[in-house]
């Protein structure tokens, strides 16, 4: 755990967030400016800046909620695909210092996409626009 870390503060409930999945070892919720409605976050409640230094055990469960997650965010939001992606280390774009999957909802024709950079905002939607997001993914994963 790190005090200042901001995803640590979102695992321990310092800061809200739209969670929409948790277990002992990982938690998901929204990203807070996503690129794509439903772009949600994965991440190891361990605080790792870095995959390759997570315990094989943080990684395997990180793998394992992704893999029961994906389907669920992809049929809530109504969207047949989707890219999904680690920033590792500060050179690849990664700002927030905690390892975190991305997985945000793909249409054909969106025009976004890993080409041309993992991460594209759109801007912060409303706290009603993600809170119903959040719940729409829930109950398609839980
Ligand atoms: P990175 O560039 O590190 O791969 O992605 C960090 C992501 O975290 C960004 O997409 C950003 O929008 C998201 N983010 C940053 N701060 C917060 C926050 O306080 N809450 C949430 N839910 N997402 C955040
Ligand atoms: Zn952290």
């Amino acid at each position: 755990m790190s005090e200042s870390c901001i995803f640590c503060r979102i695992v321990r409930g310092e800061i809200p967030s739209y969670k929409v999945y948790e277990d002992e070892k990982t938690l998901a919720f929204l990203d807070i400016n996503p690129s794509a409605p439903g772009h949600t976050l994965i991440i190891p409640k361990a605080h790792e800046c870095r995959v390759e230094d997570l315990s094989r055990e943080d990684a395997e469960a990180l793998f394992r909620a992704l893999h029961g997650l994906v389907a669920g965010i992809q049929e809530a939001m109504d969207a047949p695909s989707s890219s999904i992606g680690i920033n590792n280390g500060p050179e690849s774009g990664q700002e927030v210092p905690h390892v975190h999957i991305h997985v945000i909802p793909r249409r054909r024709g969106d025009m976004g996409g890993i080409m041309q950079g993992l991460v594209s905002a759109t801007g912060r939607p409303s706290d009603e626009d993600l809170r119903a997001i959040a719940e729409r993914i829930r109950e398609k994963v839980v």
